[in-house]
């Protein structure tokens, strides 16, 4: 007897598995990752095989069979992976599993499936027939003679003979060709930006040192996996490091998977893997249509491809025999997913280490301050084009002449320097629009969200008023709603102020932009940097995308505005966001032969991310940093669980977010710590509290807090009342 254990993949939090199932000999191919439909009741579920056993405790007779396979399903290896996700993340194994199955199973949309294409080719009588006097009509002559260039698909035949299936229909007939369907794979496209060298460039001796390094914990990690941190300063040449060791994995017969920042902004790191190696390179993205991307994901899963690059869901990428994980620019925050499940791809990359023997390897410039001290390190202290780092000139903006404007006159002077002598600027500004608020002069009202409690956005352009949080759109009002005043004024600076004022200074100058508003669509960001890379002299200015994964060695300026804007945020990890944003722009600048320098323009030039940032000094950064998270108890030193409700109704949410802070009390283990209910903003109409949970450094919390949660959403008090848990926020 063999049995399948089928966890359903439905939303319902109630509907939890794994349910029993006796396999009928017709469907003895069922096995550990199989996908299936089951009768469920009355209904029909899809479901995951996450176990077969040999018996069940129910009895044989009792037992329902599944009603079929679904079609491919995924690994033994991911599914443990998947359930891991779910309970580490305090989710549902059904939303778990949803991570390693193929794109678009289970969806409820339309189902993904491989592509077939008819293939025709000429027998050899066929390739004789329009030399030797055969009798043929024109099409079928034409038809035969395109053969003779190779075997086709029927689309390719149709479009350049002009022939049709009748005409194949009877080509066949004759033995003239012959048919064969085949599966066909769906490739994305090649990278739009950035030239990559296809032979590798010899590497220097530093990073031949960090191979060997790698090399050597290679070796060990067959055991239990082994992690380890590149620490190396931008333009050190980690990528070129990454690629050596790929090479020696492959060679290995092993695959590797290659995790970088969202793919929209690092189009140019993916470009460098794929001309390096070619088609044993698979990438896994959301901006890929949906067939492609099931036919990467199979590309993967079969073996076709070994290598997977991708964003943090290419930590699920199906490859067997697993030996090396690489995790570029580590420090980066998309590698934490928003939604439900709330997993880290770098907690995940660990587990799936650990567990598959590989070797984990973790590279940036700025290393978060959890992996600094827990992880051995490797260093590429020097650029790998022995230039050194570049100056950075810090601006203290609260001594600066507020009628100049959002640009320091001593900065304006430097750009005007860079358009002298034709050369390149990235000037960064983090925030998009043209100015985030709308102030009425006469009454001093001013415009704020209806459903957030934030002010919205002018957006000039566009003529409209946004808001960043909801995407609320309303029209620029010329008139005061309150007191029907016209004068209205725009204060604060966004991106597209930066353009304006830039194109005024230093026209004829091209100011290229780059926000979410201009490089809305598939390939836009690429279009953009591709732009800005083939420009002779320009200036390129945007919001924290111009400093992501790029190498432009003309440009000889990075200049940061308000630099500080991160460091208002109410976040213990603000230091490190600011710090690791400063350091990657100033790395951005002066690549090439000519030189650079940097200008950090702050309202707080004493902290310790600016000040350090500014000495290009990453140890003496997180020293600090660390010691300050002992003091305060942030991790590495604890583990986080953030609890955060919502509802419309807010006094409802307060009686709720009292009893929530009750049952917590009662469930956590005594070394926790419960802080809250603390109220946030409110966003989308809802109000919104939260709790926040420090506990010690394993994360023993989270089992106890989700137990008590689920059994809350389920009472009365808690209907139209949202509650998350996210373990490990960002
Ligand atoms: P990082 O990722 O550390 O910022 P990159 O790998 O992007 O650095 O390297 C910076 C630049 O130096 C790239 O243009 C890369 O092609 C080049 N480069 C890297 N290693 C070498 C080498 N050994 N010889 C010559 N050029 C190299
Ligand atoms: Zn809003």
């Amino acid at each position: 007897m063999s049995i399948a254990r089928v966890e359903p993949l439905t939303t319902a939090r109630a509907l939890r598995g794994p349910f029993d199932y006796l396999i009928p000999e017709r469907l003895a191919g069922i096995e550990v990752g199989s996908v299936v439909e089951v009768p469920f009741g009355p209904r029909r579920l899809t479901g995951v095989v996450v176990e077969v056993a040999g018996s069940s405790e129910i009895e044989p007779d009792r037992l329902a069979e599944p009603i079929r396979i679904v079609g491919g399903g995924t690994t033994p290896e991911l599914i443990d992976l998947g359930l891991w996700v779910a309970r580490e993340y305090c989710s549902t194994p059904a939303r778990g599993l949803g991570l390693v199955l193929p794109p678009g199973t289970g969806t409820g949309g339309a189902r993904t499936r491989a592509r077939m294409e008819m293939l025709v080719r000429a027998t050899p009588a066929g390739r004789e027939a329009p030399a030797d006097g055969s009798r043929l009509g024109s099409r079928q002559e034409l038809v035969l003679r395109s053969l003779l260039e190779g075997e086709m698909t029927t689309g390719t035949l149709f479009q350049r003979t002009g022939a049709d299936s009748s005409t194949l229909k009877r080509l066949e007939a004759r033995r003239l060709i012959e048919r064969e369907e085949v599966r066909v794979r769906r490739r994305p496209g090649g990278p739009e930006v950035g030239t990559a060298a296809r032979r590798p460039p010899e590497l220097s001796g530093r990073q031949s040192e960090a191979v060997a390094g790698l090399t050597t914990r290679l070796d060990h990690a067959a055991a239990a996996g082994s992690e380890v941190l590149l620490a190396g300063v931008t333009g050190s040449g980690k990528t070129e490091v990454y690629l050596a060791m790929v090479e020696k994995v492959l060679a290995r017969g092993r695959s590797v998977i290659v995790l970088v920042p969202e793919i929209g902004l690092t189009p140019q790191a993916v470009g460098r893997f794929q001309a390096r190696l070619g088609d044993r390179v698979a990438v896994l993205h959301s901006a890929l249509s949906a067939g492609q991307r099931y036919d990467e994901w199979q590309r993967l899963k079969s073996g076709e491809a070994t290598v997977c690059v991708g964003p943090r869901s290419a930590v699920f990428a199906p490859v067997g025999d697993l030996g090396l994980i690489v995790i570029d620019e580590e420090h980066d925050p998309s590698y934490k997913q928003e939604g439900d499940p709330r997993y880290d791809a770098r907690d995940v990359a660990r587990e799936r280490a650990r567990v598959s023997g590989s070797l984990l390897v973790l590279g940036t410039a700025t290393p978060r301050p959890e992996t600094w001290s827990r992880l051995d390190r490797i260093e590429l202290p020097e650029r790998v084009d022995g230039l050194g780092m570049p100056p950075v000139e810090v601006v203290d903006m609260r001594e600066a002449d507020p009628k100049s404007g959002p640009i320091h006159p001593g900065t304006m002077e430097a750009l005007v320097g860079v358009r002298s002598r034709g050369e390149k600027a990235i000037v960064m500004i983090n925030r998009r629009g043209f100015a985030p608020w709308l102030t009425c002069q006469t009454c001093g009202d001013h415009w704020g969200c209806p459903n957030c409690d934030v002010s919205l956005i002018v957006h000039r352009e566009a003529g409209q008023l946004i808001c960043h949080h909801c995407n609320h759109v309303e029209p620029l009002a010329g008139r005061c709603g309150s007191c029907g005043g016209t004068t209205l004024s725009q204060s604060g600076a966004g991106t597209q102020r930066i353009e304006r004022i830039l194109a005024e200074h230093l026209a004829p100058m091209e100011i290229i932009r780059l926000d979410a508003d201009t490089s809305a669509g598939p390939g836009g960001h690429g279009r953009i940097l591709g732009k800005f890379d083939r420009a002779e002299s320009a200036v390129l200015v945007g919001t924290q995308m111009v400093a992501k994964g790029h190498d432009f060695p003309e440009v000889t300026l990075s200049v940061i505005l308000d630099a500080d804007a991160t460091l208002r945020f109410p976040d213990f990890r603000a230091e490190e966001r600011t710090f690791s944003l400063v350091t990657q722009l100033a790395g951005r600048s002066g690549r090439g032969s000519a030189g650079g320098k940097v200008i950090v323009q702050t309202l707080a030039p004493d902290s310790p991310s600016i000040s350090h940032s500014a000495r290009h000094d990453s140890p003496g950064f997180l020293e600090g940093e660390l010691e300050r998270r002992s003091v305060l108890r942030y991790p590495p030193f604890s583990h986080l669980i953030r609890i955060q409700m919502g509802a419309e109704d807010e006094a409802a949410l307060d009686r709720a977010a009292a009893v929530v802070g009750e049952r917590l009390a009662e469930a956590l283990p005594a070394e926790s710590t419960l802080l809250g209910p603390a109220p946030m903003f409110r966003a989308r109409n809802r109000h919104r509290r939260r709790f926040l949970i420090k506990s010690g450094p394993e994360a023993e919390a989270a089992a106890p807090v989700q137990e008590a949660v689920e059994e809350m959403v389920r009472e009365k008090l808690f209907r139209g009342i949202s509650l998350s848990i996210d373990v490990d926020p960002q």
